[in-house]
């Protein structure tokens, strides 16, 4: 008998009370090994993410999160080719397994780096800018993101082991939630070796990764209010995980991606010399044979114009002819196996609902002929491409989770939109085209119907990254029949499992609150120039207040000759009469921001390194000669960077008039040594 998957439950690996039921190799239905959560504490389970993981990760920055999980990923790096060697017996071809593992290992880069460059180094996060609510500017109003302290259940498909777990993990783990995360039975082995390598590297905290193997029933039952359940998997289970109790009355957090019937649309404007066409075609036979057409985001329906679909369903099946299939590991094989016996039942099953309205017009669902395998034995399948007649039903209803696509006929590019729409929404949609009117008409039609979509031309083509990969930085899900749910999608991702909340407050509790000075709160200028100061001694609300500089016209010609920004409002006094705005010769906004620099910096060198550029700059009231300036620097935010021996500092920029109007006002960044003894 083959080893039995462990759990890794409350700190611990867990091992059912039963032998388990088997698990078989998708190519030689060999037995890989055993499944069974039976005798599995799931209370336990959620209790040690609650009270042991999230409190460790929570006691963390955004940043210090984002460590740990490039750390990680560079760590799964080094040992993957075990990973690639256990994948072939998901029926995963080497290319396949990219994806996977490769594709995960990718995600938690991609996390790390966002949440280090786009999330500060702090526990909270704002949202937006301050809303002035009351007339002096004492009551203020500030959007904020803190992390939930409950448990994020993570319900995998069986068919990317290895991304699966990590696209969900890294967002949640960044946003302070633990994990339980939960693979599909099918091939679970896959996900247990690289959670066992994750468990053996220390890295993650205790109690913010656990694996539940083995049936998830009675998990939902342990969830409250601030838990989430991020759901991969068919609409079926979906919709009964929808209706269970804690996520109906309890409120339970449920996101979705469930099946979708992608499709790709060919363009009017592509004749059979243009580029495009091959690369449609390119498209959708790709979609069908990687992963041996197993992805939610495959290309199901082939959307073509009439004129051009019997040149497409030529070079589809010419292509198709050239794909092997047989044993995922052997050289020769560009495709692979089905994940199961079942699954292929279920593709074939598929397709014969399919057949009602479209004809085969490649491949034998029932016939393979397979390199260096057993077609009875392994889960081996042609692709199968399908026509479908105007009016069929079907197609846009039956998901063949398998290398199965079908061609459709449109004759308008309304009916193309309208034929895109059938599918009650999706992942992701293609549409290869040259012609910006077409692109327009189409993305703009079929965009509520979908979660992404790829415009696909000669020009994006080399760098295009294809219609089927999920992108970390951007959102991965859709709507409608494809769940609704959204995941990735950058800081996003980390977003939906954070709780937005409105802080009304006075200024000062306001910068207490969020740690970032908000303007109106208390500016401190104790005698020493803010830019003297290291982060170690640099406080939120340090202030610099500049002496008045007056603006000479001298300085407005001079700045004008030196630049070469001679624009008449700045030179050309009768010109400038006439400007409605300006009523006469007034400074660049260049040079008051510059004559702002001087007033404020402290010259000599110091522990400011840098300035790296300014936020939110504008111009709020024109300067003209004799008006004398100056300007009030406050200490923002101050944001160290780990792994550098500096940090961020944002600086509130005011620059007022001598009536004390603000002329401009904008972030200034730099760049502050962490200590400085010099
Ligand atoms: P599935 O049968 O719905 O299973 C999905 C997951 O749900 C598995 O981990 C399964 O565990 C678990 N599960 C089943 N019943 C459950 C219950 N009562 N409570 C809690 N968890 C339960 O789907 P599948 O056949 O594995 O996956 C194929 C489908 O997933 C296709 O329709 C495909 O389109 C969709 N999919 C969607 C996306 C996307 O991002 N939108 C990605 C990949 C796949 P067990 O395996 O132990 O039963």
């Amino acid at each position: 008998m083959s080893r039995l998957l462990e759990s890794y439950a409350a700190g611990r690996w867990h091992t059912a009370s039963d032998e388990g039921a088997p698990l078989l190799d998708a190519a030689t239905g060999e037995e890989v090994a055993r499944i069974s959560a039976t005798g599995l504490d799931l209370g336990e389970m959620t209790t040690y993410a609650r009270t042991v993981g999230g409190p460790a990760l929570r006691a963390l920055t955004f940043h210090e999160r984002a460590a740990l999980l490039k750390q990680l990923a560079k760590h799964l790096g080094v040992d993957k080719d075990e990973l690639y060697d256990l994948s072939f017996r998901t029926g995963a071809t080497r290319r396949d397994s990219m994806v996977d593992i490769d594709g995960g290992i990718g995600t938690l880069f991609s996390y790390a780096s966002k949440g280090t460059r786009e999330l500060p180094n702090d526990t909270v996060v704002l949202d937006g800018g301050l809303e002035r609510l009351g007339r002096t500017g004492a009551f203020v109003g500030q959007h904020v993101y803190t992390s939930r302290p409950g448990v994020a259940v993570q319900i995998n498909a069986f068919n990317f082991p290895v991304w699966g777990m990590l696209e969900k993990l890294a967002p949640a783990f960044l946003a302070g939630l633990p994990t339980i995360v939960k693979p599909a039975s099918q091939t679970a082995y896959l996900t247990e070796l690289a959670v066992r390598r994750i468990v053996e590297s220390g890295i993650l905290p205790d109690g913010t990764l656990q694996l539940l193997c083995g049936s998830a029933s009675g998990l939902l039952d342990e969830l409250t209010v601030q838990d989430s359940v991020a759901f991969t998997g068919s609409a079926h289970t979906a919709g009964m995980l929808r209706n269970h109790t804690n996520v109906l009355h309890g409120g339970v957090r449920l996101g979705v991606e469930a099946d979708s019937l992608n499709c790709s649309i060919l363009g009017p404007d592509v004749t059979a010399d243009d580029p495009e066409l091959d690369l449609f075609v390119k498209g959708v036979v790709t979609e069908m044979t990687v992963k041996a057409g197993q992805k939610c985001t495959a290309i199901r329906r082939a959307i073509v114009p009439a004129a051009m679909a019997e040149v497409v369903i030529e070079a589809i099946s010419a292509r198709l002819a050239k794909v092997s299939v047989g044993n995922p590991a052997h050289e020769d094989v560009r495709m692979g196996a089905l994940a199961s016996l079942e699954q292929r039942d279920e593709v074939r099953k598929a397709v014969q609902q399919l057949r009602a309205s479209a004809e085969v017009v490649f491949g034998d669902p029932d016939h393979v002929e397979v390199v260096d395998g057993d077609a009875e034995r392994g889960a081996f399948m042609s692709p199968v491409l399908l026509r479908a007649p105007k009016g069929a039903v079907e197609v846009h209803d039956v998901e063949p989770f398998g290398p199965v696509s079908t061609v459709l006929a449109y004759d308008s590019l309304d009916e193309a939109v309208e034929l895109a729409a059938r599918g009650k929404g999706s992942l992701v949609g293609s549409l290869v085209t040259h012609d910006p009117d077409v692109a327009r008409h189409v993305v703009l039609g079929v965009a509520p119907w979908h979660g992404r979509i790829l415009v696909l031309d000669r020009d994006d083509a080399p760098e295009s990254t294809g219609h089927g990969s999920p992108l970390p930085v951007l959102v991965h899900g859709g709507p409608g029949r494809a769940g609704g749910g959204e995941e990735l999608g950058g800081v996003r991702g980390v977003l939906h499992h954070l709780q937005r909340t409105a802080i009304q407050a006075s200024p000062d509790m306001m910068t207490a609150i969020t740690g970032r000075w908000t303007t109106g709160s208390a500016r401190v200028e104790d005698g020493v120039h803010p830019f003297r100061k290291s982060l170690a001694t640099l406080a939120i609300g340090d202030t610099i207040t500049s002496e008045a500089r007056t603006v000479t016209l001298e300085d407005i010609e001079h700045f004008a000759e030196f630049t070469g920004d001679t624009f008449y409002a700045h030179t050309d006094e009768e010109a400038a009469k006439q400007n409605p705005l300006f009523g006469g010769i007034v400074a660049h906004g260049y040079l008051v921001v510059s004559l702002a620099a001087g007033l404020f910096v402290d010259p000599d060198p110091g522990p400011v390194l840098a300035n790296f550029g300014v936020d939110h700059l504008r111009f709020l009231t024109p300067v003209k000669a004799g008006d004398a300036i100056a300007v009030t620097l406050t200490v923002k935010q101050i944001t160290p960077r780990s792994g550098a021996d500096y940090g961020e500092v944002r600086w509130d920029a005011v620059v007022t008039n001598a009536d004390g109007d603000p002329v401009a006002t904008y972030d200034v960044l730099t760049l502050v040594a962490k200590e400085w003894d010099r």
